[in-house]
C-alpha cells in the first residue's frame, strides 16, 4: 500500500500507512504558514480493503465549517469524481472507502490541473476571435495568461472582465471558466454572438498558477492571499494581482466577475461590493438586476443564502471586487460556488461538480445579456 502526492496540485503528508484500517495523514500548510484545507493524494495497492484515512490536522484547517456535512471527492479515472463516506469528529476528518481498483485519487474538490489549463489556453487561441496575452510572471516564474475574446478594434465595445482562482484550492472556479469561455467561442450561440457585438471579453482563467501547482488552498508562492492584495500589489509579493490590475487600468473595465468557491455554504451566491465608500446607487441596482437575471437563467443560483451584508462604506478595499468596483466605478462582484453541494438540488453521487460549475459559467452570460445595455 502506498500514498503519494508528489504531483501537480498534490498535498498530503503521510504520518502512518501500514494498515488500511489505520491510515494517518496531515494536510501540508500553504506558503505563509496560515492556511490549509486543500488535499489531493493517490492511494495504491489497497483494492478491496476497507480503508480508514484519518486527516489528523483537519481541526486546525482554515474553515472548520467546511468539514460539516462534507463528503470527500474520489476518482479512479481522474475524470469522474464521486463522493465517498466522510465524517468530521471536531478534530479529525475521516474518509472511509473500499477501493474497487488498484489505485484511487482523493481530493478536496475535483482538481483542475496546470496541463488542463494549458490545453484550455491552446484550444481557445485557435479560434479567430480569441487572442492569448501573457501579462507577466508569477513568483515561481509561470506565465500569467489572459484571453481576449472579441473585436478590440471596436472602440465603443464594453470591457467585460472575469477572473478566477485567486484562491487556488477553489478549482470549481476554473471549471466555471471552461463553460464561460466555450460559450463565448461558440459561433452558433445566439447570446454569445450578441454579446460580442457589444463587448470585448478579458478572461484570466487562473489568477494563482503557483498556488494551484503547489497544492495550496489560499496563497501564492510568496504566501500572499491574493484577494487581500489589490490595494497595494507588489512584484515581489503579489505579481499576479499587480499584472492584472495594471491591465484592467490600461484597457478599462465595465463589468467584472471574480469567481471563487466557498468552503462552508452549500449554495451558489454573489457577494457584491456595495459597501465601498460612496457606492453609486446605480451599481447596487445593477448588481440586483444581475442576480435576478442569474436566478432566472440557472436554478443552481440563489439569493437567499450568502455572506452577511457589510455596512455602507465598510468594504475591505484590499479585496478584488471592492477595489475594482471603486477604481473603475463599474459593477464588480464575487461569485461563490460550493465545495459541498447545492442543498436546494443535491446530487448524492457527485455533490457540486465540474459539470455544474461549467453550466453556471454558461448561465452567467445569459444573465449578463439581460443587463449589458445598462452597464454604462
Ligand atoms: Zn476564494
Amino acid at each position: 500500500m502506498k500514498i503519494s502526492s508528489n504531483f501537480d496540485s498534490g498535498n498530503i503528508e503521510v504520518v502512518k500507512a501500514e494498515s488500511p484500517d489505520d491510515i494517518r495523514l496531515r494536510i501540508r500548510v500553504d506558503a505563509g504558514g496560515e492556511f490549509f484545507q486543500w488535499f489531493h493524494y493517490r492511494l495504491s495497492g489497497a483494492q478491496g480493503a476497507d480503508c480508514r484515512m484519518v486527516i489528523e490536522n483537519a481541526g486546525e484547517a482554515a474553515y472548520l465549517e467546511g468539514w460539516n456535512d462534507y463528503q470527500a471527492c474520489a476518482s479512479y479515472d481522474r475524470e469522474t469524481w464521486f463522493r465517498v463516506d466522510t465524517e468530521y469528529d471536531g478534530k479529525n476528518l475521516i474518509i472511509n472507502h473500499s477501493p474497487q481498483l488498484d489505485t484511487v485519487w482523493f481530493a478536496y474538490f475535483a482538481p483542475y490541473s496546470r496541463e488542463r489549463h494549458h490545453d484550455l489556453i491552446a484550444k481557445s487561441q485557435l479560434h479567430p476571435r480569441c487572442q492569448h496575452v501573457v501579462l507577466g510572471e508569477t513568483v515561481d516564474g509561470e506565465d500569467m495568461d489572459l484571453l481576449v475574446i472579441g473585436d478590440e478594434a471596436n472602440e465603443d465595445a464594453l470591457k467585460i472582465w472575469a477572473i478566477a482562482r485567486q484562491h487556488p484550492g477553489e478549482t470549481m472556479a476554473e471549471w466555471w471558466m471552461e463553460g464561460y469561455i466555450a460559450r463565448l467561442l461558440d459561433d452558433a450561440d445566439p447570446v454569445a454572438r450578441q454579446l460580442l457585438q457589444k463587448a470585448v471579453f478579458y478572461v484570466v482563467p487562473n489568477m494563482n498558477p503557483d498556488g494551484s501547482r503547489r497544492g495550496h488552498l489560499r496563497t501564492n508562492a510568496a504566501g500572499a492571499n491574493l484577494n487581500r492584495e489589490w490595494q497595494t500589489p507588489t512584484l515581489e509579493r503579489s505579481p499576479e494581482v499587480y499584472w492584472v490590475d495594471r491591465e484592467m487600468r490600461e484597457v478599462g473595465l465595465d463589468f467584472c466577475l471574480d469567481v471563487h468557491g466557498d468552503e462552508g455554504l452549500p449554495y451558489n451566491f454573489i457577494a457584491g461590493a456595495d459597501a465601498i465608500p460612496d457606492c453609486p446607487e446605480r451599481l447596487i441596482t445593477l448588481r440586483e438586476s444581475f442576480e435576478e437575471a442569474l436566478v432566472r437563467s440557472n436554478p443552481d443560483f440563489q439569493r437567499e443564502h450568502g455572506y452577511p451584508k457589510k455596512p455602507a462604506g465598510q468594504a475591505n478595499m484590499t479585496m478584488g471586487s471592492a477595489h475594482i468596483q471603486a477604481t473603475h466605478q463599474a459593477l464588480a462582484m464575487t461569485l461563490e460556488m460550493p465545495f459541498k453541494d447545492n442543498a436546494n438540488d443535491p446530487d448524492f453521487f457527485q455533490g457540486w461538480s465540474p459539470e455544474r460549475s461549467i453550466k453556471l459559467g454558461h448561465a452567467c452570460l445569459d444573465a449578463l445579456y439581460q443587463i449589458i445595455d445598462d452597464l454604462r
